[in-house]
This record gives structure tokens, C-alpha cells and sequence, in this order.
């Protein structure tokens, strides 16, 4: 390799070498000592008088051409030995002036030629020591002339284009590379010419095709008179810094995007202190420009005020060092705009560096707005459905109220005998009296619970006592079972759940259910018809209702099917009964299901219990 780049460094040190250089210094030496024998020959065994030694000189340049300065010194010396050799060989006493003159020449030419010789050796050799400085450079540094032919070729560079220096030298860099500058090649030359050196990035191709990008650095190399003779350029490979850069700078942009469309900015924010960063889309949910300095009090003047304590609360979490923050809130915008919004970040806590919290913020104002608009739906579905129920009930329902009616006409009636009489009992009235009262009453509570089912009306929450909502809902009821010949049995738990929700609509699922049963026995002539009505605790948050009949069930498959919308398999049926019972149960946090016993279908549903404290 050393020898390579010896040879390759031809322009302005010298031409390239095609050949061997080792076998050359060989014929050199061959060469030299020819000369040096023919030479002393001549000198000490012929009678011309010339100073023919002097040719002694080519013997010592012909050594020194093979970089040695030992062999040289001992051409250099042999050489004044066989001058010295021939001097006395030839002596004869009639020429001897002439002959010592002579054979000083010849010492002098050797002497001079030897200490040129060493001269250009050193010189040789601390160039020689440059450029094997220059090979262990990294970078790639080549050296071209004006015209683009490479002179110099570092190891950096063939490593950089795939080209070994003695394939590169002698060829033009640019084609040879596939050179493309970012601006045009004149202009490149223009501001070398002028300012003496260039900086960019330079597309280029390795020998097997790739595409490179290197950075790269021109410089200018002048003469001592000013005149451009060469170029040099160092090159780095950042093909795959580039490439990583792209990649980074794509992933970004698309990161960006998915962020917009969805809504969501990340939020980085310190656990020790109230700094954070944002994304821009953070940014945008929380209605700043992405000039001002994000933190914690910016996000605070944008939340809620009624929703302060639950992002205190979040930054009391984050204090605390929590593993996981998650949490909703409203923001207020400055025009009002109230805006959902979901915050969920992890804690990031690696050893050496300050703990953060990595997360993103939602903007789930339109999941949010379609939750209540699914909500409303939702309630004018069960209010039809309730009503659809009331008119399939009416004759039973009415009879329900015309018969207190009744029973407070007669107990009138009676009560006014007893009073009549000449001597009026007024015990036996009072009775009477109070019989109306306990009959009036009866009418006025069915009627206020057709009023409420049939209002129409938004869910208002509030404690509901589960035995009272079933034995209220038998009640409305009552005539009804004994139109279909049922016999409600009734195991009610000893103690009063209390579970929170919206009474009419629990009653609502309560109605349906049993309306279903009846209807199931009915259909299939069931006998006996028993319709169980349980409540009991199902665990220690949960209460469960369970309505049981003897009816004809339903096929294994069927227990997730019938709670299908629109799925009915009654002449008359919707379909809708059971899907509005299953949507306002799990709007109370509570589940519905069904099993297939034998006979009859069991309907199951469990409600979450009231906290402790809660009103
Ligand atoms: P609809 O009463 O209008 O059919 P539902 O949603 O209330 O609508 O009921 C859907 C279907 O579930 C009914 O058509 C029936 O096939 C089945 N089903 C409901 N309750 C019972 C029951 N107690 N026993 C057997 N099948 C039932």
C-alpha cells in the first residue's frame, strides 16, 4: 500500500508510476554499478586523458533513485575509491598535475552530486512522511489539478469511493465520482477562485453505484506566483447521518400530522418544577401561540375554574412522583369555546437525568359532544319506548286507578250511611273515611308513576331504594299479572340496597322485563306461570335483580341476540325493549344479561351500590 501512495502523489511531486518500483530501483543499482565498472576501465585502464570519473556523478543519482541514503553514501564512497584506484593505477610522474587535477574534479563532482543526492533524499522522506500523515486521516482528501485529473488519493478516499489510488490517479475526479455540486460547478469555482476555499454537501457515487453524500471541503492551492495549480478536497461520508436526518425530519411530519388529526399534543413537564414543552398541537389545543413559553400556569389559565381542583389535583399526582397521571377536564378559551379535554402521561425516571412526565393531551370536545347527543338519543328512545309500553299496558293501567276510584265512591257512600243515621256512628265513618284516604292515595301514587314514565324528561339522579322500585313497578303491575293468570313470587333481601340513578328509567327496565316474561308465559300457555322477582347483594359494590319465569326461554344462542336492537320474535314486537334496558343499565354503571333456564329465561341485572357518604 505505502508504495502505492507513494506513486500516487505524482502531481506537482512527480508522474504516477505504472511499473514496479522495487523492480526499477533493482535495474537502477544494475545500471549504476555497469556504469561504475565501465567507468573505472576507462579510467585506469586506458591511456585517454579525460576526466572521465565525473560520470561517477550518474552512478551516485542512480542509487540515490532508490531512496536510500546508506546505499548512496556507500555508492558515493565506492565511487572515490575506484577514482582514487585508477589515479594510482595511472600514474605516471609526466602527467601528474594533470592527472591529480583531473582526479580532484572527479572527486569534487562525486562529493557535490552525493551531498545533492542527500539533500533531495530528506526532502524526499519528510514528504514522503506527509502524505502517510494524510493516509491516516479519516476523511477521504484528495488532491486534483485544474482540470479535474486526481494526483492524490488518500487510503480515506478509496475506502469513501471504492477506488484503490492507482486506479484514481491520472483520472477526472468529477467523472469518476459522478460528481454533483447543490449549486452550478461554476459557481463552486467562482467562489474558490475568489475566496479560496468551498464548503457544501456533494452527491457523489461509490464504484458499486451507491449514491453518497459527503460533506465536503475545497481548498485552493496557489504557486508562489499566485497561479491556481490544484484542489484540494476533503470529504466525510454523511450518507447515513443524511438519510437518519430525512428519516427523523419525515417521521416528524407525519408525527405532526397524526397529532392534528387526532387532536392530540404532547406534553413533556418536569416533576420537580412547573416547566414543560409542548407540541404544537399542543400548542393549539390549549389556544396559545407556539411563540409563548410553555408551563404549567399557562395551562391553569386555560383551564375551567370548575375544573381547577381536578388539574391541581393531576400536579399534586405529578408531585408526588405517580407512576401514571390520567385525568379529563374542560378548558375555557378566551372566547368562550369550552373545550374537553383527556391529559394521560407516564413518568419517565431514568437514573442520571431530572424525572419527567411524557404525555399527550386530547381534545375529546367532539367525542364528548357526541356522547351527549348519543345520550339524548338516547333518552327520547326510552322515552318512546315508555310510552309504547304505557299504551300496551292502558287497559290494565287504567283499571289500576278507576278501581281506588271505586273503592273511595263506595267507602263515601258507607261513610255518609254511618253519619246518617239518627244516631250516626261516627267510628264506623272514620273508618270509612280512612279507607278512602289509604284508596286516594293508592290512585295518586299510580298516577304520578304513569305521569313520570310517560314525562318526558331529562335522567335526574337520585338514590333509588331497589326493594321499593320493584315492589312499585308489581304494583303498576299488579293487574296485569292477573290478566295473564301470573303469580308473582316476590324474594326481596331483608336489607334496602340503595343504588344512584334515574328512578323512572330503572323502573323502566324493571316494567319491561316483566311485561317480557308475562308475555313469553303467556305465548306459550306456560303452566304454572311463576314470575320470580330476587334482589340481593352480588358483591360488595354491587346489587343484583333477577327476573325469572317459567316461560318457554330461548335457544342457547340467543342470550346476546335478543338484546339486539330491532331483534323480536312477537308478532307485534319492536325489537327495542331489550336494547334500551341494556343501554340504561349501562348508563348506571351497572350490566344486564340473560340465561336459559329450564323452563324459563332469567334476566340479570346488577347495579353499582351507592358509596359511602354519597347522597
Ligand atoms: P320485543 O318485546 O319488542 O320483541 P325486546 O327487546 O323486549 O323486544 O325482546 C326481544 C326478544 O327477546 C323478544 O322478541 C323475545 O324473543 C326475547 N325475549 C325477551 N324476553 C324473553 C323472555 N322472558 N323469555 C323468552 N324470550 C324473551
Amino acid at each position: 500500500m505505502t508504495d502505492i501512495h507513494r506513486s500516487a502523489f505524482p502531481l506537482p511531486f512527480g508522474a504516477p508510476a505504472t511499473h514496479d518500483p522495487a523492480a526499477s530501483s533493482r535495474w537502477m543499482l544494475a545500471l549504476a554499478v555497469a556504469i561504475a565498472l565501465a567507468v573505472f576501465s576507462f579510467d585506469a585502464f586506458t591511456r585517454y586523458q579525460v576526466a572521465v570519473a565525473v560520470l561517477y556523478v550518474l552512478v551516485v543519482q542512480l542509487v540515490a533513485v532508490s531512496g536510500s541514503a546508506r546505499l548512496t553514501v556507500l555508492a558515493s564512497l565506492a565511487c572515490v575509491a575506484l577514482t582514487l584506484l585508477a589515479f594510482v593505477l595511472t600514474h605516471e610522474p609526466a602527467s601528474t598535475v594533470g592527472a591529480l587535477g583531473r582526479c580532484m574534479v572527479s572527486l569534487l563532482a562525486i562529493a557535490a552530486a552525493t551531498a545533492l543526492s542527500m539533500r533531495h533524499l530528506r526532502t524526499d522522506r519528510r514528504m514522503r512522511e506527509q502524505i502517510e500523515l494524510l493516509n491516516l486521516s479519516h476523511d477521504a482528501i484528495v488532491i486534483y489539478d485544474m482540470r479535474g485529473v486526481v494526483t492524490f488519493w488518500n487510503r480515506g478516499a478509496e475506502s469513501l469511493y471504492g477506488w484503490q489510488a492507482a486506479q484514481a490517479v491520472g483520472r477526472d475526479f468529477h467523472a469518476l465520482t459522478d460528481t454533483r455540486f447543490p449549486q452550478p460547478d461554476e459557481a463552486v469555482y467562482e467562489t474558490l477562485s475568489r475566496q479560496g476555499r468551498w464548503e457544501g454537501e456533494v452527491e457523489r457515487r461509490h464504484r458499486d453505484g451507491r449514491d453518497l453524500i459527503v460533506a465536503s471541503r475545497i481548498a485552493l492551492w496557489r504557486d508562489q506566483r499566485g497561479h491556481a495549480i490544484a484542489l484540494m478536497a476533503t470529504n466525510n461520508d454523511i450518507t447515513e447521518r443524511r438519510r437518519a436526518e430525512i428519516e427523523l425530519a419525515r417521521n416528524e411530519a407525519f408525527l405532526a400530522d397524526a397529532q392534528r388529526l387526532s387532536k392530540t399534543g404532547s406534553v413533556l413537564r418536569y416533576a420537580d418544577s412547573y416547566e414543560m414543552n409542548w407540541s404544537d398541537e399542543a400548542f393549539r389545543v390549549l389556544g396559545f401561540g407556539t411563540e409563548e413559553i410553555p408551563s404549567f400556569d399557562r395551562v391553569l389559565q386555560r383551564t375551567h375554574p370548575e375544573d381547577l381542583p381536578i388539574v391541581q389535583g393531576m400536579d399534586a399526582a405529578i408531585r408526588r412522583g405517580e407512576p401514571v397521571i390520567d385525568g379529563k377536564h374542560r378548558l375555557l378559551m378566551p372566547d368562550g369555546e369550552v373545550k374537553h379535554v383527556h391529559f394521560v402521561a407516564r413518568l419517565n425516571n431514568r437514573p442520571g437525568h431530572r424525572a419527567e412526565y411524557v404525555g399527550a393531551l386530547m381534545d375529546i370536545s367532539a367525542a364528548v359532544a357526541a356522547q351527549e347527543a348519543l345520550q339524548r338519543s338516547l333518552t327520547e328512545l326510552a322515552h318512546v319506548s315508555r310510552l309504547t309500553t304505557l299504551g300496551g299496558l292502558a287497559t290494565t293501567v287504567a283499571h289500576e286507578v278507576t278501581q281506588p276510584i271505586a273503592a273511595i265512591v263506595t267507602c263515601g257512600d258507607s261513610a255518609l250511611r254511618w253519619l246518617d243515621r239518627p244516631d250516626p256512628d261516627v267510628a264506623e265513618a272514620r273508618q270509612s273515611v280512612e279507607q278512602m284516604i289509604r284508596d286516594a292515595q293508592r290512585a295518586s301514587e299510580i298516577v304520578r308513576q304513569i305521569r313520570g314514565m310517560a314525562q318526558k324528561r331529562e335522567p335526574q339522579w337520585a338514590p333509588v331504594a331497589v326493594n321499593t322500585l320493584v315492589r312499585e313497578s308489581l304494583s303498576l303491575l299488579a293487574r296485569e299479572c292477573a290478566t295473564h293468570q301470573v303469580q308473582p313470587d316476590v324474594q326481596l333481601s331483608d336489607e334496602e340496597w340503595i343504588v344512584p340513578g334515574d328512578p323512572v328509567q330503572l323502573q323502566q327496565v324493571l316494567v319491561n322485563l316483566l311485561v317480557n316474561a308475562m308475555q313469553a308465559m303467556d305465548d306459550a300457555g306456560s303452566n304454572p306461570r311463576v314470575l320470580r322477582v330476587g334482589t340481593a347483594r352480588a358483591d360488595a359494590s354491587h346489587v343484583r335483580i333477577v327476573v325469572s319465569d317459567t316461560g318457554p326461554g330461548f335457544a342457547g344462542g340467543d342470550a346476546e341476540r335478543i338484546f339486539r336492537a330491532f331483534h323480536t320474535t312477537k308478532k307485534d314486537g319492536v325489537g327495542m325493549g331489550l336494547s334500551i334496558c341494556r343501554s340504561i343499565v349501562e348508563a348506571h354503571g351497572g350490566q344486564i344479561w340473560a340465561t336459559s333456564g329450564n323452563p324459563g329465561a332469567s334476566f340479570h341485572v346488577e347495579l353499582p351500590l351507592r358509596n359511602e357518604g354519597e347522597s
